[in-house]
């Protein structure tokens, strides 16, 4: 990415629209094999892009690409593939202000769901956002949309105050526990 600032919608929508892309060729952006599908990859990224960016498509109407990746996702773990043992993990924990609504769930094991506990996508893959299966990451990138929407912060170009806006710190919205306003809580300094 280019050092102009985007707002914090627009961060959310550029990865959005590049997971839609990752998906519709079924490709890792990353590790594109040849470069007429690269070029293609970037053509879709940046149609979708504009699309959602004008609201001509949005993050729900365009998940119709999306579902292909989700069918069958109820079936094994959604971050190791395990069949064993299965339960309802929170994408984003209840505990740190996610919502107990099916987009914030997904199946994990037993094992998965503990070392994840109360950690957020970001935090439990160390910010490595290419890790993230990308079930989470379409799930995710709603999920910190509606909750910067509720903020008022879609259309800040620093979040928090100070930083670019990477889907890493875009997430300390939820680090912030304070349902009324509880002041400054700027606690996480060691990250
Ligand atoms: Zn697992």
């Amino acid at each position: 990415m280019t050092s102009e600032s985007k707002t914090v919608r627009e961060v959310i929508l550029h990865h959005y629209a590049k997971l839609i892309a990752s998906a519709m060729l079924g490709v890792n952006w990353q590790s594109i094999p040849d470069e007429s599908l690269r070029k293609r990859y970037w053509g879709l990224v940046r149609d979708r892009y504009k699309r959602l960016l004008s609201s001509e498509i949005t993050m729900s109407s365009s998940s119709k690409e999306f579902k292909m990746l989700v069918e069958g996702a109820g079936t094994k773990c959604v971050y190791c593939g395990s069949t064993e043992t299965l339960e309802w993990d929170h994408i984003i924990p209840i505990s740190r202000g996610g919502p107990d609504t099916p987009d914030n769930l997904v199946r994990a094991c037993a094992s998965c769901n503990r070392s994840k506990g109360s950690k957020t996508p970001s935090e439990f893959y160390e910010g490595r956002w290419d890790q993230i299966p990308r079930i989470v990451q379409g799930l995710y990138l709603k999920l910190l949309y509606a909750e910067h929407e509720r903020r008022g912060t879609l259309n800040a170009t620093e979040f928090p105050t100070g930083e670019k806006p990477r889907i890493s710190t875009l997430a300390r919205a939820f680090a912030i526990n304070d349902t009324n306003n509880s002041g400054s809580s700027e606690g996480d300094a060691n990250e």
